[in-house]
């Protein structure tokens, strides 16, 4: 069985090609950037709009498969910005209209940790979920993905996004401070905010911007004690949720999860208390639609199933939202 799916909760349009025999035929995608400033939600959906064609016309390319081969539409139903998913939306209600196949709406969070445990064979891990919106300490516990931990405001990905915006750099950010740190030698004491399981970015924000006007301080310092602070933070709150659960893997997902810097620290923590450390290569990372495909296919093979009428949107559905009938 083949499904072609669609990613469309934020800044990336992909289209994901993947058998239930665990491959993935294509992976591609087109992403909204900016030299200054953050997502404005309005101009990545035209972004959307521009390039959903041309990317399901290189999906299949790649795939060497034809829309007769497909047997399944999957797309992003949730969790994201309104104006994007929408777009993704229509698109899999028109493609399964017009082609007669089945659709299948999925949770972007849940996709992210399906993808991991199908490409590394993880059984049960603890997924690390850092993204641009979302921060979340994810685990399976009682029929459905439970979050342990999550970020009491914005989500890292925004937070990196919106301090490398205050030194001028444009979006993503993520991939600039982590250059900028790699060139950072000295710590500078920043507030470290750990609230039981949860985490929160806002303050320290505050802080660095103070710092950063002060003029005292490097911007390289500055990044580099950043990245050492709030990836410490994350860390201690995923082996507290391992300690917890009683669960030895942990898998790394979303956008910051490419840093290799988070991937050191997690995987030295995870030697240290004898657990597993799955990290995906980065086009498994950031939001892509082999994995809204895989976690459709999982579904659709539970016995789940999307109606055209209810293929609407759900901007604000919670991972624990989501009834887990394939485990
Ligand atoms: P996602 O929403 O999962 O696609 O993740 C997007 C976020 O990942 C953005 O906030 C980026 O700045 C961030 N990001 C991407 N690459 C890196 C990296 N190497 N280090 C830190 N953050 C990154
Ligand atoms: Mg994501």
């Amino acid at each position: 069985m083949i499904c072609l799916a669609i990613e469309s909760t934020a800044h990336t349009f992909g289209i994901g090609i993947v058998t239930d025999k665990k491959k993935v035929l294509a992976n591609v995608k087109d992403s909204y950037t900016t030299k200054t400033g953050g997502i404005i939600p309005a101009k990545a959906a035209e972004h959307h709009v521009e390039c959903f064609d041309s990317v399901i016309k290189k999906a299949l390319e790649d795939a060497k498969l034809s829309f007769n081969d497909i047997d399944l539409i999957a797309f992003s139903q949730s969790p994201g910005i309104g104006h994007t998913l929408r777009i993704g939306a229509i698109v899999a209600r028109t493609l399964a209209v017009l082609t007669g196949k089945p659709l299948i709406g999925v949770n972007h969070c849940i996709a992210h940790l399906e993808i991991g445990r199908m490409l590394t064979n993880a059984k049960d891990p603890v997924l690390l979920y850092v993204s641009g919106a979302n921060t979340q300490i994810i685990a399976y516990d009682g029929g459905k993905y439970r979050i342990f931990g999550e970020t009491l405001d914005g989500g890292l990905g925004n937070f990196l996004d919106t301090f490398a915006r205050e030194l001028g750099l444009g979006f993503p950010g993520g991939p600039k401070v982590a250059e900028l740190a790699s060139r950072g030698r000295n710590y500078v004491e920043l507030p470290y905010v750990v609230k039981g399981m949860d985490t929160s970015f806002g303050g320290i924000l505050t802080n660095l911007k103070q710092k950063l006007k002060s003029g005292k301080y490097s911007k390289e310092d500055l990044c580099y004690s950043l990245q050492e602070t709030v990836f410490a933070m994350l860390v201690e709150a995923s082996e507290r949720a391992m300690a917890h659960c009683e669960k030895d893997e942990l898998l790394l997902g979303g956008g910051v999860a490419c840093n290799t810097r988070l991937q050191d620290m997690c995987k030295k923590m995870c030697s240290e208390r004898d657990a597993k450390c799955y990290v995906l290569e980065n086009q498994f990372n950031v939001d892509n639609g082999a994995q809204i495909g895989w976690l459709g296919l999982i579904m659709f093979k539970s016995g789940i199933r999307t109606e055209i009428k209810d293929a609407i949107i759900d901007p604000y559905e919670r991972t624990d939202d989501v009834e887990v009938t394939w485990r």
